[in-house]
């Protein structure tokens, strides 16, 4: 029996479940599981990466100047007040390491993603589950959880998988009502798609308690570069920093990232797609008894008499070559998570569950 133990709450962590990319025996799959950008990256982030190529025995930028000036510029934003991090996870866990500890409660919502309860428990807090209303972040709700331990409050808006959100005021009065020795972060992995929401950026302005968090993994096509980025007060950007690691993002996924901010042509396509196809899968997979609530996101929420049609459903698209998310693990069985792709890909899923649904009945 091994007498190296680890830190209590360790083996609490449930390992992170990703989404599968494979089917055995079948070709030409569309992953459809991790709500990644159905049109790749940028070219110009592209090009950046492979420019990069000739200076990897260079040590890349610690501070991620470069990079925070172009987010800074393109959101109207001080570049003092970022901080970069290896995707918003590891923004979001130095968050977590940085204010909460053993003996600490961390807040975050029933459908609220899956990385808050691990990063809490990597820091030694305690994660609390708070119940949403109807797929919706419920700011009583939250209010009526928090305790004197209560040190952080984790809310995605819009929620992953729920694709839904709940307006600013409710965010801001949620921000007012917390003790101020409270952070309030608000995950904005999907804000992107969201007409003339600023992802709680005015907020972090308004309250000294509130972060936003960022991602290039979602509208900009570059999950596997990993950067994610967050916006606070100085005070808090200065903690946050102390717990960077100097070197943690890579020459290429900064020279990558710049590059993909700045090509605001490519960004304003992805979004204008998106937006036009989550609508059309949304409205076929209704009429065909399928509903879903209007989608703020790059995803829709599909939902099905009961989980077990729901997963016969799911593996009768894998038979397809569709592959999309199972929710029952974000206590949402009768669900299914499916990306929106490209318009080739949204057909693929509509013809698949009317053929599934023609089946069923
Ligand atoms: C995808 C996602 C992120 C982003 O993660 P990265 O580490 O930036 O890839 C953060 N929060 C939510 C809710 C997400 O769905």
């Amino acid at each position: 029996m091994n007498k190296i133990t680890p830190q209590p709450g360790i083996m609490d962590i449930a390992l992170y479940q990703g989404g599968q990319s494979h089917v055995a025996g079948v070709e030409h799959v569309i992953k459809l599981s991790s709500n990644e950008n159905p049109f790749g990256p940028s070219p110009k982030a592209i090009e950046a990466a492979r420019d990069s190529a000739a200076t990897l025995h260079r040590y890349p930028s610690t501070d991620h100047a470069p990079l925070r000036q172009a987010i800074g510029a393109r959101h109207r934003l001080d570049p003092a007040r970022l901080v970069c991090g290896v995707g918003s996870d590891e923004v979001l866990q130095f968050i977590a390491q940085a204010y909460a500890g053993p003996g600490d409660e961390v807040i975050y919502t029933e459908h609220g993603f899956s990385m808050y309860p691990i990063i809490a428990r990597m820091a030694g807090a305690m994660p609390v589950m708070v119940p949403e209303r109807d797929r919706h972040v419920d700011v009583d709700n939250i209010l009526s959880a928090v305790t004197e331990q209560t040190r952080i409050v984790f809310v995605t808006n819009p929620g992953n998988p729920t694709s839904t959100m709940i307006p600013e005021a409710e965010l801001a009065r949620l921000a007012e009502a917390l003790p101020q020795t409270c952070l309030m972060v608000i995950d904005g992995a999907y804000a992107e798609f969201v007409d003339g929401f600023d992802g709680g950026a005015s907020l972090v302005d308004r309250f000294e308690n509130v972060i936003m968090t960022r991602t290039f993994s979602k509208v900009y096509g570059l999950g596997g570069m990993r950067v994610g980025w967050g916006y606070a007060a100085q005070s808090i950007i200065d903690v946050l920093n102390r717990v960077r690691q100097p070197f943690n993002l890579s020459l290429t996924a900064l020279a990558a990232a710049e590059a993909a901010v700045n090509d605001v042509e490519f960004l304003t396509f992805c979004r204008a797609e998106n937006a036009r196809l989550r609508v059309w899968l949304s409205d076929e997979l209704a009429k065909i008894g399928v509903p879903s609530d209007a989608s703020c996101t790059n995803f829709i929420l599909a939902r099905f008499a009961d989980q077990a049609e729901a997963e016969a459903c799911d593996d009768y698209l894998k038979t397809q070559g569709l592959i999309v998310r199972r929710v029952a693990g974000y206590n949402l069985p009768n669900a299914l998570r499916i990306t929106v792709g490209d318009e080739d890909a949204c057909r693929r899923v509509v013809a698949a569950i009317t053929a599934f649904k023609g089946g069923a009945v």
